[in-house]
């Protein structure tokens, strides 16, 4: 059956990715800067914690690509030391401390690791589509875990998380995105895939959830339900750019991270600035150099 949009017009298809789709239920207005204003406005600087994490990215990445006997745990450190991003720090001294606290990080995970159990996929794309939405986001690492009976197995959607924050298994269980990357990489490899991962590197923790088929088609039905009020406020912002109405600002403490506060009065009375490394973890040996940023 064709289904209707919000005017009863027939909805086109809504191509998306799970960032996108998390931006407008965070903030209608964050979500229309990000994507909808050209020029887009101007973000604030880079931030230390995102240097962090896309630095941690890289090396495990790369690790994967290295031939089967290069795979050593010094190996794993060496990459992320040479492709270190030191961008958002306050200053060499700051930076150089979390890069030896990631480099610690990094070969303690990768020594659990097995180096000749090959990975499916990489830092892989997948995508898939339904009659509303095509769906397509970056998978950290596809692992095919074998069965007990040695049989080929599921796949697994690992995602690498390097933030402070402490996660829970419900932060498996609830995540869209993950989810999404499963139904794709299901579509993509022609296998069942339900068992999602968030692998926290500062704790060393891995939480899982295993999906079913069911809970997998809500997490889809839920995507093309926001997908659906993206489409519409896509089309109002084609008719008026000045809409304000269809994308408000949505205030609150997380304010202080976004990239566009500065372009925001509602978000800048709502939370304090953060500096571009506020969001980085404590350490217990960035000594003097953080006494100074304070
Ligand atoms: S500062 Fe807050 S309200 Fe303003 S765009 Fe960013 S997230 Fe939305």
């Amino acid at each position: 059956m064709e289904q209707l949009g919000f005017d009863g017009m027939p909805r086109r298809l809504y191509p998306c990715t799970p960032t996108r789709l998390a931006a407008w239920l965070d903030c209608p207005r964050r979500y229309r800067m990000t994507y909808l204003d050209r020029p887009p406005p101007p973000k604030g600087p880079p931030w230390a914690h995102n240097s962090l994490g896309a630095s941690v990215h890289n090396a495990l990445a790369g690790w994967w690509r290295l031939p089967r006997r290069e795979r050593t745990v010094a190996a794993a450190g060496d990459l992320l030391d040479t492709g270190w991003i030191s961008d958002g720090f306050a200053d060499d001294a700051q930076s150089a401390a979390h890069r030896r606290e990631c480099r610690r990080m990094v070969e303690d995970y990768v020594a659990g690791l097995d180096p000749a159990v090959e990975p499916l996929g990489v830092e892989r794309t997948v995508a898939t589509r339904t009659d509303l939405i095509a769906v397509s986001g970056r998978i950290d690492r596809l692992d095919a875990r074998p069965a007990a009976d040695g049989g080929p197995g599921d796949l697994v959607v690992v995602d690498y998380k390097t933030g402070r924050h402490v996660l829970t298994v419900d932060d498996a269980r609830g995540s869209l995105a993950l989810a999404l990357y499963a139904l794709a990489a299901e579509r993509v490899m022609r296998r069942p895939c339900l068992r999602v991962e968030l692998h926290h590197l500062p704790t060393g923790t891995v939480l899982a959830w295993g999906h079913t088929p069911e809970s997998l088609a809500r997490q889809l039905r839920r995507a093309e339900d926001i997908a659906g009020e993206c489409a519409a406020a896509d089309d109002r912002y084609l008719g008026d750019p000045m809409a304000a109405a269809t994308f408000p600002p949505r205030p609150g403490p997380g304010c202080g991270w976004c990239d566009f506060r500065a372009q925001c009065p509602e978000g800048a009375a709502a939370a304090r600035p953060r500096r571009p490394w506020d969001g980085l973890a404590d350490l217990p040996d960035t000594g003097p150099s953080l006494a100074a940023t304070a």
